[in-house]
């Protein structure tokens, strides 16, 4: 008797496996790639089913989901700062990003959360971000990012004739 897996021979009697659904005799050392068989048909001794569902979604955890990509508190101090450090006007940044300067001052006064599109282009026309992705890893919220790039290029370009 030979074992099916490295071809020695078997002292005293092989171990029956099933290695991916095939039946083999093996010896002792080799009976470890396999799960036990003992019986002829590997069929029955199919294993249950495993309807064992791991639930490990709570509730809290939708919330915080949606909690990501939360507009920052004090969106409205970020706004004023950024537009008023651009030099533009209430009126000249409606123009630019296209919304009607009402709706601008209003955001500004606190009276109302920007919707999406409207963050959007505010962000994108004052270099600001407006929201915040709450993680467990990050704890870095928002603020003033690129601020300087413009000024920094005309320096840079002055310098290098
Ligand atoms: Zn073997």
């Amino acid at each position: 008797m030979q074992c099916e897996i490295c071809g020695n021979d078997i002292k005293g009697s092989p171990v029956r496996v099933t290695v991916e659904g095939t039946v083999l005799d093996v010896c002792g050392k080799c009976a470890r790639y396999g799960r036990p068989a003992d019986k002829w048909s590997p069929v029955s001794r199919k294993m249950a089913p495993v309807e064992r569902v791991i639930v490990t979604r709570r509730p809290r955890r939708d919330v915080f989901d949606k909690l990501q990509d939360e507009i920052v508190p004090d969106y409205a101090r970020i706004i004023k700062q950024a537009r008023e450090s651009h030099g533009l006007t209430v009126e000249e940044l409606a123009s630019r990003i296209m919304e009607k300067s009402a709706l601008i001052r209003k955001i500004e006064r606190e009276e109302l959360v920007p919707e999406d599109t409207v963050r959007k282009k505010l962000e994108t026309e004052l270099n600001i971000k407006l929201t915040e992705k709450i993680s467990m890893h990050d704890q870095r919220g928002g603020g003033f990012i690129r601020e300087t790039t413009l000024g920094d290029v005309a320096i840079i370009r002055k310098k290098s004739k």
